[in-house]
C-alpha cells in the first residue's frame, strides 16, 4: 500500500459512528473510543480499501482460487460450430407437418469430432450424435427415441410422430455458451474448478491473476509461549497464530509469521515497522483490550491513523483498524482481541472480506443458513452475538442448530467443535427453542 487513505478512513468511521446511533456514553473506558455495531464497523473498513494493485500471470491451474485481475474476453466462439444436442437424426425442421408424422430416409451418419461433408436433400437426414457439428442446412435433432425405424430396418426410412417435436429443437448454436469478444469472466472472480473449465474452453493456457495479498502476523503478549518452548506458570501456548496462519492460508494469502511481541512499546514498535516494510497488511492479537490498551494507543497513534472501536458484538469487543506508516510505506493495521475465539471471530467478521477486498475481489456474498434452534438462547439487544454451534439436517428436511457447549471467549474447543456461527443480530432479543436463527457456515467462510 502505498498511499495514505486516512481520509477515507475517517470518513467513513465518522459515517459508521452516525449510523451506529448513540454512544454508550460516560465511561471512562469510552473516551476516545467510537461504540458501533458490527455492520457499521464492517461499512466503514469497506469503505476505507482499496484494492492494493499488481498481478501475475499464471498457468491455468496454478489459478485456482486466485482473483482474476482483468476482465477476460472470449477469443472464440463456444461452440464453434451449431451443433447436435442428442444423439438422433438431424434434418431440416421445416419438413415436420403439423398434423401428421414425417418419414425420412437416412443417407449418413456424423460423429463428434467428424463433420458430414456430403449434401442432403429434402426429405433426407442424416444419423448424428451428441456434440456432432450440424451439417450445413439442417436445423432439427429428433433424438433417437422419438422416433421408429419404418418398415424394413435396412431401408433406412425414419419416422417421426406428429407433434414429437418441433423445427429448431436440440440443436445447440454457435456461441451460445460464450461468443467471441464477449467477456467470459469478469475481474474480481474468485477462480474455481467451473471458470478453470470454461477458461480451458476457449484454448486459453495461462491466467493474469492479483497478486497475493502479503499479510504479516504477530502475537502479543508477555505471557504467550511458541511451540516447542516451556510452558512455565502462568503462561500460555500461544494459539492464535496458528488459527490465524491457517485461516489466512485458506483465504491464498502470502503470509509473513513475525512471531511473538513482548507487552513492550520499543518491541512493537520494531516489529510493527518490520511488518510494514515487507506486507500489505498488519494482523495482531492481543493488546488491545482496556488493560494493554494505553501504550498500544500512545503508540500506534504516533505511527498512523488507527480507530479503536468498541463494537457491539460478543465476543470480541475491542478491535482496532487503520493505516500505519514507517520508512514512506503504509500498511493496514488489524488488531484483533487476544482471547483465541474473539480472535477468530472478529477475523470473520472484519478481516476476511477486507482481505478479500484488498486483493482486487469481488466474491459472492457468505450465503445465511436459516437453521432451527434446538434450544432457548439468551440474548441481549443492542449487540450482536454470535455462538459456537453445530449445524445438522433435521428430520423435516431443513436444517437445526445445536451451541456447542461454553461460550466463554477463550474456549477454543467449543469453537473447535462447532462447524458454524449462530448470528443474533444486533437488535434481535432471546431466542425461544425451535425459532429459525441466522447462521453463518464455516465451510466457505475459511
Ligand atoms: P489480551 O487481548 O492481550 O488482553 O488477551 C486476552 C486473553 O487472551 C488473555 O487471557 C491472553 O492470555 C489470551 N491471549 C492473547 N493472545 C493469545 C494468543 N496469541 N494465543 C492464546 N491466547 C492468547
Ligand atoms: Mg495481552
Amino acid at each position: 500500500m502505498d498511499t495514505t487513505p486516512a481520509l477515507a478512513l475517517a470518513t467513513a468511521a465518522a459515517a459508521a459512528t452516525a449510523a451506529a446511533g448513540p454512544t454508550l456514553g460516560p465511561s471512562p473506558l469510552a473516551l476516545g473510543d467510537r461504540q458501533l455495531s458490527l455492520q457499521a464497523a464492517r461499512t466503514a473498513i469497506a469503505a476505507a480499501l482499496q484494492p492494493v494493485g499488481g498481478s501475475e500471470t499464471l498457468p491455468l491451474l496454478a489459478a485456482l482460487g486466485r482473483v482474476l485481475a482483468a476482465d477476460l474476453l472470449s477469443t472464440i466462439d463456444v461452440p464453434a460450430h451449431d451443433n447436435s444436442a442428442m444423439d438422433g437424426y438431424a434434418f431440416s425442421g421445416h419438413q415436420l407437418h403439423s398434423d401428421a408424422g414425417t418419414t425420412l430416409q437416412a443417407v449418413g451418419m456424423v460423429l463428434a469430432g467428424a463433420p458430414f461433408e456430403g449434401a442432403i436433400r429434402p426429405g433426407e437426414c442424416v444419423r448424428i450424435m451428441t456434440g456432432a457439428v450440424m451439417p450445413v442446412g439442417l436445423d432439427t435433432v429428433v433424438p433417437i427415441e422419438l422416433c421408429a425405424v419404418a418398415g424394413d430396418p435396412a431401408s433406412g426410412l425414419v419416422h417421426i410422430a406428429a407433434g414429437a417435436l418441433r423445427a429448431g429443437e436440440n440443436r445447440r448454436r454457435r456461441g451460445e455458451d460464450l461468443a467471441a469478444g464477449k467477456p467470459a469472466l469478469l475481474a474480481g472472480r474468485v477462480l474455481r474448478p467451473a471458470d478453470l473449465g470454461l477458461v480451458a474452453s476457449l484454448g486459453i493456457a495461462e491466467l493474469t491473476v492479483s497478486r497475493r495479498l502479503r499479510v504479516a502476523l504477530f502475537s502479543t503478549g508477555d505471557e504467550l509461549r511458541t511451540l516447542g518452548q516451556a510452558l512455565e506458570p502462568g503462561c500460555v501456548y500461544d494459539s492464535n497464530r496458528y488459527a490465524l496462519m491457517a485461516a489466512l492460508q485458506r483465504l491464498g494469502m502470502d503470509v509473513l509469521d513475525l512471531g511473538v511481541v513482548r507487552d513492550d512499546p520499543a518491541a512493537l514498535q520494531t516489529t510493527l515497522q518490520a511488518g510494514i516494510a515487507q506486507a500489505d497488511v498488519l494482523l495482531t492479537s492481543g493488546g488491545v483490550s482496556a488493560g494493554d490498551a494505553d501504550h498500544t494507543r500512545d503508540l500506534l497513534a504516533s505511527m498512523g491513523e488507527v480507530v479503536f472501536w468498541k463494537v457491539a458484538m460478543r465476543p470480541g469487543r475491542p478491535f482496532a483498524f487503520g493505516p500505519v506508516h514507517a520508512g514512506g510505506r503504509s500498511s493496514w493495521l488489524f488488531a484483533l482481541p487476544g482471547n483465541p475465539v474473539a480472535a477468530l471471530v472478529t477475523f470473520y467478521a472484519f478481516v476476511r472480506d477486507a482481505l478479500l477486498q484488498l486483493s482486487g475481489a469481488t466474491p459472492d456474498p457468505l450465503p445465511v443458513l436459516q437453521a432451527r434452534s434446538l434450544q432457548a438462547i439468551r440474548k441481549r439487544p443492542g449487540r450482536t452475538e454470535l455462538q459456537r454451534a453445530r449445524v445438522s439436517p433435521a428430520s423435516d428436511g431443513g436444517w437445526q442448530v445445536q451451541i456447542t457447549g461454553s461460550q466463554g471467549a477463550g474456549i477454543l474447543r467449543s469453537m473447535s467443535e462447532a462447524n458454524a456461527l449462530v448470528v443474533l443480530r444486533h437488535d434481535q432479543t432471546s431466542v425461544a427453542a425451535g425459532e429459525l436463527v441466522d447462521v453463518w457456515l464455516f465451510d466457505g467462510l475459511v
